[in-house]
């Protein structure tokens, strides 16, 4: 009955929509998957199709599609005071709640907050933050950042500098000049002989490396996010976050968490740097802050840099959104759900320890290599051969013809190369769970019977 709605949009897909990260050619000839509704974890497609969101949106949807109270949180700030801006000493009273509100569940010391409208913005704004934090402390020298490879900060100029991903940094020219990269700790691709222990401190001795090789004198801050989401979800060994602490510490560096992923709730803490014992100076959040419901993100910042920041006058920065009342109104919804339905604990308790399990149970399957994941983030590295953990050759796509199994069979995993991610909504259930992993179970099969032929 859909039908004729499907080939409409696809022609307005086709005819006027330039799609993120999209091969522009190919979403012209083939068309969109429509997604028209959502409902707890799951969504539907203009045919009709019921599929499972094993990605949360863009690991978005912490407390699921669906819930009216954020709707209604949204249209009453919108009846009450749809926009004013926060600039010129002007603010109002839903972003100073939110404000507060998240300084309840930071980790302690982290108590003020710079909105953005994504964390793309959030991360922009702290390179512009650490340097100018670096000046008022008399140390101007103080503007390189350092980055990993593979990580992903966003899309704009900045927050595609700051990523490590080689794609990215050939279109356009990046990163731009500042910003340095180091290797992730990815044991599993890139441990070699190496324990995993032996591996982390390997990969945490790296940046100590490239401090010295950049001049301590010389270096801002060290961004990473807890665990790489879009990377691949690189967990890194228990050696590696304990090193890491003692060389920023050793050489006065600040230590940005890029929580965008990782935050609320996604490790079964409230956020990454809870889960691993890690103190950041500044954080980034975006996506789960509003479950994704409208777009905001954000910096959190370490008192002892604010006070600094509060002697220095104007800091020149800001967006229209900042702060913006309706997203702020959702986002502190989202949080009282959080907190109120003890979402957060019931990861940790109950459903990830499930999940995690249940998807080690398919490690036995021919084509999978590792699996690994923490609370609800994980990953499925298919392999050509499970004792070399050699690959297919890349010209497969066997992430690709994996994911393409997923949705036809209704299930969205994303593909990382050849990693398959999951990261669904945190109110998962027991047996939406055992959903996820039978399908994502019958699409291995799949894709294995495909590469066969
Ligand atoms: N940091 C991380 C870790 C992310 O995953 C993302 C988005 N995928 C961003 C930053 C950028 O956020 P946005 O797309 O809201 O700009």
């Amino acid at each position: 009955a859909n039908n004729s709605n499907t080939q409409q949009w696809q022609a307005m897909s086709r005819d006027h929509h330039l799609a993120p990260f999209s091969d522009f050619k190919q979403l012209a000839e083939k068309g969109p998957r429509i997604i028209t509704r959502g409902e707890g974890v799951h969504l539907w497609d203009s045919e009709g199709n019921k599929i499972l969101d094993g990605m949360a949106g863009l690991w978005c949807l912490a407390i699921g599609y669906g819930r009216e109270e954020l709707v209604e949180a949204a249209s009453k700030q919108m009846r009450e005071l749809p926009f004013y801006n926060t600039f010129f000493q002007t603010a109002h009273p839903p972003v100073l709640e939110l404000a507060k509100a998240l300084a309840e569940v930071t980790p302690a010391g982290m108590n003020h907050v710079f909105f953005t409208g994504s964390g793309s913005e959030g991360n922009d704004t702290m390179l512009r933050m650490v340097r100018h934090y670096w000046a008022l402390k008399g140390k101007p020298n103080k503007k390189v950042v350092i980055a990993r490879e593979n990580g992903y900060h966003g899309s704009t100029v900045a927050g595609a500098s700051l990523g490590g991903m080689k794609g990215m940094h050939e279109q356009g020219d990046l990163p731009i000049p500042g910003i340095v990269h180091i290797a992730q700790p990815y044991w599993f691709g890139e441990g070699g002989e190496m324990t995993p222990e032996a591996f982390g401190i390997w990969a945490a001795d790296e940046l100590e490396k490239k401090i010295l090789e950049v001049g301590e004198d010389k270096v801002a801050a060290f961004i990473a996010e807890p665990i790489q989401g879009a990377g691949g979800v690189i967990i890194p060994p228990d050696s590696y976050w304990p090193r890491v602490r003692e060389i920023l510490a050793k050489h006065d560096i600040l230590f940005v968490a890029d929580e965008v992923i990782c935050g609320f709730g996604r490790t079964g803490e409230w956020f990454g740097s809870d889960f691993y014992g890690n103190t950041p100076d500044m954080m980034t959040i975006a996506k789960g802050l509003t479950s994704g419901y409208v777009p905001m993100g954000g910096l959190v910042v370490r008192d002892e840099i604010v006070q600094v920041l509060n002697e220095g006058g104007d800091f020149n920065h800001g967006f229209t959104y900042s702060g913006h009342p309706v997203a702020a109104a959702v986002a502190l919804e989202n949080i009282r759900i959080l907190r109120e339905e003890k979402i957060i604990e019931r990861v940790r308790e109950e459903t990830a320890p499930y999940l995690q399990k249940r998807l080690r149970e398919l490690a036995d399957h021919p084509l999978v290599g590792e699996v690994r994941g923490v609370g609800m983030l994980g990953a499925i590295e298919l392999v050509k051969d499970k004792a070399t953990r050699a690959r297919y050759p890349s010209d497969k796509s066997v992430g690709m013809i994996c994911r393409g199994h997923c949705f036809d069979n209704g299930l969205i995993m994303r593909a990382v190369g050849d990693t398959m991610i999951i990261s669904p909504p945190l109110v998962i259930s027991k047996s939406e769970i055992d959903e996820l992993v039978e399908k994502a179970r019958k699409c291995l099969d799949l894709t294995a019977r495909a590469l066969l032929t």
